[in-house]
């Protein structure tokens, strides 16, 4: 099965050629500034002037959230980080005179923790700077925010929701905490039973040029397998196998003891279980192949049968395999199967609530309100994030290109940071300097790192994924069907589904199917056949080689032939659409198919993330994890060591 683009050519109207009236959907000053649905957005904030401070950020009406088109690492973005790859040589810089206690890298969740703890452990009146290179904070925790039909959408455009395969440890729990999130109490807003309360389902979406015909069937997980697949373009073997998969309890390993069941599935992708120990037929393993993609961002030819095991994919019910660790060195093919994972929160706008309670904590003023709950409709004022008489100030638009220690690091009690915003080099100096980027580009960043340092660094290849919010004006066609969200193996988008409802302070979710909604799409760009960090710069490439008026066309015709047996028509009921590019996405984890399991003191992220001097190293690729207590954690070590050796 490819990856690429399949869409076929458009022979009816799917609408892609209808100018979204974009009054329908955003209000405020950017409707003059953003004309088009893929254009050069930031070209609207285009600076005129030297600017040291506010910038683009502080002009009238600057709301990022509400943009749509290509967002993610949106244009404007990383083209300055690529020619520094390139070679590119950062000039001096602008002295813009600025002296800070501490820099921050990155206005991620792992920066603006970063800039709490620092604060924490010093004083309110610490002065420090966080850089970021978009045109929003949060990094992967991504608000994207919609006026539609006259109400406010919300969705996650990255970071779902608090989830970790471990418990929030004591620096994570205790920061969530500090910032008024009260998981368990907290959870009453969310209502996961809302959609099936309706009687909705999920469907699963057979495409014709992958199996045959198109063709939607409806109850997946609820009803019989055999049921199910009755109305599907699958072969009568390739039914027989997927029930046996599914329903069977057979021990597919033998003769082998617990352990050494786990040893040999964490060596064997997925695939190769289906299709060499399972023997299931090639359609079935079609199926599966982006059944991964949510978790890991790469396809089960590339994902351990172990970790898929513990994540209760299909073929282990016979095989009496017991939860938990299966090695010395402690590796554990998922950390919900040891631990339960973590408990769970999904806000309407995902983690981005995290990234904005911390924002409105380290600069008071720029987010109204004082709760959790009332922050989720806050309005934020972007041109209150860097003022000269703010302790704390966050700077958008800016890439950081050096990062240098003043002198010999071993001793060094300064460090200079050059950034480029608009075309234009500045330099700032600090006592302190914390990376929170990505681990990848730190060597380009800092090129006296150690070799040894500069390698592990490289090694860190983030996984490249798509979040697509798609705002509709009703959802009347999934209520005909019967579906709330659809898995499709062979579709542009893997899967999409209608958005969780949650209901918490001022802000209600669609309850009504005559109600506008948004839909979150998933797409992984994949390359089945190479490693999974071959696969990843590929599909980093094609991500950033693709146009936005791909993923519309590839959108519209999806849900087009996906939900028109329920009337929808793509150029009537999409409203908007905004696709959130990753391209450096999830944290790279371990992964048993490609490496060696190492000591802990030998593994990339511990040799990555040493101190330089006065540069420590944060962010969820130092913990190898992607997710957002380990981007905590990070942040909260790498203060840590800063602050040890201040002299
Ligand atoms: C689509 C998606 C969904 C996810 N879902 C979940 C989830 O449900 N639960 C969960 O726990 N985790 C989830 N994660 C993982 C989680 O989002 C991350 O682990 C965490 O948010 C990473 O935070 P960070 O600050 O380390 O990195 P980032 O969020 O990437 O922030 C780093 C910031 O630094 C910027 N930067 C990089 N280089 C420079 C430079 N040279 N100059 C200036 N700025 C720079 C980056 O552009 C970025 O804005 C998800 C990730 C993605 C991509």
């Amino acid at each position: 099965m490819t990856e690429g683009n399949k869409g076929p050519p458009i022979e009816r109207n799917l609408g892609e050629n209808r100018p979204i009236p974009r009054r329908d959907f955003i209000q405020g000053a950017l409707v003059g500034a953003a004309t088009a649905l893929t254009g050069p957005l930031l070209k609207a904030y285009a600076a005129d002037s030297v600017d040291f401070g506010a910038g683009a950020q502080g002009r009238p009406g600057y709301y990022p959230p509400l943009l749509n088109g290509m967002r993610g690492s949106h244009p404007g973005s990383f083209e300055s980080a690529h020619a520094l790859r390139d070679g590119t040589k950062p000039g001096a810089g602008l002295d813009t005179g600025e002296v800070y206690d501490l820099v921050v890298v990155g206005g991620g969740i792992s920066g603006l923790s970063a800039a709490h703890f620092y604060r924490a452990q010093t004083s309110s009146r610490t002065r420090i700077l966080i850089l970021d290179n978009h045109d929003d904070f949060g990094g992967h925790a991504k608000r994207n925010e919609f006026q539609i039909g006259g109400r406010t959408l919300l969705l996650n455009g990255g970071t779902l929701e608090i989830d970790s395969p471990r418990p929030y440890d004591a620096a994570a729990a205790g920061l969530i905490k500090e910032l008024g999130i009260d998981v368990a109490a907290l959870k009453k807003v969310e209502h996961p039973e809302f959609y099936s309360g309706l009687g909705l389902q999920r469907g699963v979406f057979f495409d014709k040029e992958t199996f045959g015909a198109d063709q939607l069937v409806v109850g997946a997980g609820v009803v019989p397998a055999a049921k199910l697949l009755a109305g599907s373009p699958f072969s009568q073997r390739a039914r027989q196998d997927y029930v046996r998969l599914n329903e069977g309890a057979i021990d597919y390993l033998p003769g082998l003891s617990c352990d050494e069941k786990k040893l040999t599935l964490s060596k064997l992708s997925y695939r190769d279980f289906l299709r060499d120990v399972a023997k299931v037929d090639p359609a079935v393993i079609a199926f599966y192949q982006p059944r991964s993609h949510g978790e890991w961002a790469v396809g089960i030819d590339a994902v351990s049968a172990l970790d898929v095991w513990a994540f209760g994919f299909p073929g282990f019910q016979g095989m009496k395999l017991a939860p938990g660790v299966i090695s010395r060195m402690g590796y554990t093919p998922s950390g919900y199967a040891a631990t339960g994972g973590s408990e769970t929160l999904h806000f309407p706008d995902g983690n981005a609530t995290i990234a904005r309670l911390l924002v409105r904590n380290l600069v008071p003023g720029a987010v109204p309100g004082n709760s959790v709950e009332d922050i989720v409709t806050a309005r934020v004022d972007y041109g209150r994030l860097d003022r000269p008489d703010s302790p704390v100030r966050l700077r958008l638009n800016s890439t950081v290109i050096r990062a240098s220690n003043v002198g010999d690091p071993a001793t060094a009690r300064e460090v200079v940071v050059i950034y480029l915003r608009d075309g234009k080099a500045y330099k700032v100096r600090a006592r302190g300097c914390v990376l929170a980027s990505y681990n990848a580009m730190i060597p380009y960043l800092c090129p006296d790192l150690p070799e040894k340092q500069q390698a592990a660094l490289h090694g860190a290849v983030k996984a490249p994924l798509v979040y697509t919010s798609v705002a509709l004006r009703n959802w009347q066609a999934f209520k005909k069907l019967g579906i709330a969200d659809v898995y499709a193996p062979g579709s542009y988008h893997s899967s999409f589904a209608l958005n969780p409802k949650v209901d918490i302070g001022d802000y209600r979710s669609p309850s009504s199917p005559d109600d506008p909604i948004l839909i979150r799409m998933l797409r992984v760009p994949t390359q089945p056949g190479l490693t999974e960090h071959e696969q990843n710069k590929a599909g980093r490439a094609e991500l950033l080689a693709t146009p936005f008026a791909t993923f519309e066309r590839n959108i519209r015709d999806q849900l087009a032939r996906t939900l028109g047996a329920g009337g929808f028509d793509p150029a009537r009921d999409i409203a908007a659409i905004t696709v959130n590019r990753w391209p450096h996405g999830y944290a790279a984890e371990f992964n048993p198919l490609f490496e060696p399991e190492l000591p802990p003191a030998e593994q990339r992220q511990v040799v990555s993330r040493a101190q330089f001097g006065r540069i420590t190293i944060a962010n969820s690729d130092a913990g190898a994890a992607a997710y957002t207590d380990s981007a905590i954690d990070q942040a909260y070590r790498a203060v840590g060591e800063l602050l040890r050796t201040d002299t």
